[in-house]
């Protein structure tokens, strides 16, 4: 007998690990399915049950409780500029490459001809939902590896040089330069102290070496504010040339195998994302080479810009996901006079009109991923440039208010760092801010409207036709237009269009899809009914307990 026990541990639910996190969610799996990923399941599966293997949330937790550190000089004073991660940071990444998410939807680049694989970012985009529950930090360099394949394509000539190493299903963290690496990593540069999003008022300047011009050596002087996943091999950044604001590829070594002058400043003392560095870095005479024309250089790394908001949606849906799956498997094992907290009404409440934003936020970000795998198709390329801003905006607006009321499910547990509800809860409001936050995401979709009438009518043209069996899809439908042709006021009203936008876009894919009980509740609940703050209300006469099942089988 152990003199020294008081107790014994009762009521308290088993860990949440050990599961499979793509086996166990119907709801990815419906929305791979649908969105043209489904002969990847088999693979998919195999990766969802690495990701949510008791070692892989072990490894989330190692990585975010022993953040990265800066390393600036030696122990003599000589120059390092190198940042030093966890084992368990390098552990995901490998993880993440082997799996390609930094570049598996290119793959085709590597044969001369090849067309893009079908359903290509749809299969990236259920890597990506399960890597970051994982671990969220990690998908920073992945997400922007991926993401600068478009922009790099604009110089193919550098293109050339670099895809290899990027397509390589391999991690390698060494700091060494291209030609001895076995796998490359891309990040990106363009918030400065003085403007994030006016990057126009950027003031780092990029003098050509030489006569300049399109794949020409430019140096480079300035600063960033915010530049993530310093250790990348190389970064797109925006520096003022001559003609204007442009975009270089600014590696961290030079071809003759010295290390370029990139002076990592100090790293943020960051809310979350812990396992990531972001660091503040000068570029002394740095040296570069142009991506296209000088003064393009917003053109030129919006497409970059996209692929990343795309990720962003897709992350805080997993994240969602995650906490949600902890509160229910928590819920079923906690009982509370003496009731289990799931069978308690007020609970059930909650975690149903929780799983109902977490298949419509996991419903947007897939489609929105197909669209980026048929982007040449009409109707796909405008939903892709219409709605990655209000997908974007939308999913990872919910995820914070959603964290929070998942986190509450759990109780004082919920509260504790050893658990993940606080990292996940620290961690999303993040995708909400970089990337593009949520003022000029309304203002991006403002631009498609004023600029893009066509690809509006073909979005708008399609949603009707969703909504038209649907008396609450139709009147909600009716509330979109009424705001698009009230074009005096359409900024003062952009956060309202880009959620009515959201939601019925969420609505349409529910009610063509999602079981009945699901979709009749969201239409119900977020398209019409009463005002509502907060999560548990407007379902009462729904079928709750079939929702918390198909959200968590047990
Ligand atoms: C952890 C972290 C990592 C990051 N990593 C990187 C990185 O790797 N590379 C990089 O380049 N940047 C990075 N960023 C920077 C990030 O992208 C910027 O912080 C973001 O774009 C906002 O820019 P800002 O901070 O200058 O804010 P501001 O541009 O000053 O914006 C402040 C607020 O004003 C709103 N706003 C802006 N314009 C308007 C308008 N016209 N009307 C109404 N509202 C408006 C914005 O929505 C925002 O809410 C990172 C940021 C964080 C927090």
């Amino acid at each position: 007998m152990n003199l020294f026990a008081t107790h014994e541990v009762l009521n308290q639910s088993p860990p949440f690990e050990d599961v499979n996190l793509f086996t166990t969610d119907r709801v990815l799996i419906e929305a791979v399915n649908r969105e043209g990923g489904g002969s990847a399941a088999q693979r998919l599966a195999v990766f969802g049950e690495i990701c949510g293997s008791a070692a892989a949330f072990e490894r989330g937790r190692r990585a975010n409780e022993n953040p990265p550190r800066l390393r600036p000089f030696d122990s003599k004073g000589r120059r390092l500029d190198v940042v030093e991660f966890h084992p368990a940071y390098h552990e995901c990444m490998a993880i993440s490459m082997a799996e390609g998410l930094h570049g598996s939807a290119w793959e085709h680049l590597a044969e001369p001809g090849a067309k893009p694989r079908p359903g290509a970012n749809v299969v990236r985009s259920a890597g990506c939902y399960m890597a970051v529950q994982m671990e969220a930090g990690h998908q920073c360099p992945i997400t922007m590896t991926n993401a600068s394949v478009p922009t790099l394509l604009l110089q193919p000539e550098i293109a050339a040089q670099w895809l290899p190493k990027i397509l390589a299903r391999e991690y390698d963290g060494s700091f060494s330069p291209l030609g001895a690496k076995r796998g490359a990593t891309i990040g990106m540069g363009m918030t400065e102290k003085q403007g994030g999003t006016d990057v126009r008022a950027n003031t780092t300047r990029a003098v050509p070496a030489g006569s300049g011009g399109p794949g020409a050596e430019y140096v480079v002087t300035g600063h960033k504010w915010f530049m993530s996943a310093p250790m990348c091999d190389a970064f797109l950044v925006l520096a003022q040339a001559p003609k204007g604001l442009s975009c270089l590829l600014l590696p961290r070594f030079l071809p003759d195998g010295s290390v370029n002058a990139l002076r990592l400043q100090r790293l943020k003392d960051k809310l979350g994302n812990r396992s990531n560095a972001s660091c503040e870095v000068e570029f002394q005479s740095a040296h570069a080479w142009l991506i296209g024309e000088e003064g393009r250089g917003v053109p030129n790394i919006i497409e970059m810009v996209t692929g990343t908001r795309l990720d962003c949606a897709v992350a805080s849906a997993g994240l969602m996901r995650l906490i949600l799956a902890n509160a229910i498997h928590h819920c079923r094992h906690r009982t509370v006079f003496q009731r289990k907290l799931v069978d308690q009404p007020l609970m059930s409440q909650v975690l149903a009109d929780l799983a109902l934003d977490a298949e419509a936020a996991t419903a947007l970000a897939f489609r929105l991923s197909r669209s980026f795998d048929r982007a040449s198709d009409r109707h796909a390329g405008a939903w892709r440039r219409l709605m990655t801003p209000v997908t974007k905006y939308w999913v990872c607006k919910l995820a914070p208010a959603f964290a929070y009321e998942a986190m509450e499910c759990l109780g004082g547990n919920g509260y504790v760092e050893e658990g993940v509800a606080a990292r996940v809860y620290r961690e999303v409001p993040l995708n909400a801010i970089w990337e593009g936050s949520g003022n000029v995401m309304a203002l991006d979709l403002l631009r498609v409207l004023q600029r893009e009438p066509e690809t509006v009518e073909v979005v708008i043209d399609d949603l009707r036709a969703a909504a038209s069996g649907d008396a609450q899809l139709k009147a909600h439908f009716a509330r979109v237009e009424g705001l698009l042709h009230e074009p005096r006021l359409l900024e003062q009203r952009g956060r309202a269009l880009i959620e009515a936008l959201a939601t019925l876009a969420a609505g349409t894919v529910l009610r063509a899809h999602a079981p009945a009980f699901v979709a009749d509740a969201f239409i119900a609940t977020r398209l019409s009914g009463s005002v509502r703050q907060t999560y548990g209300q407007g379902l009462d006469r729904a079928d709750t307990r079939a929702m918390i099942e198909r959200a968590l089988p047990a």
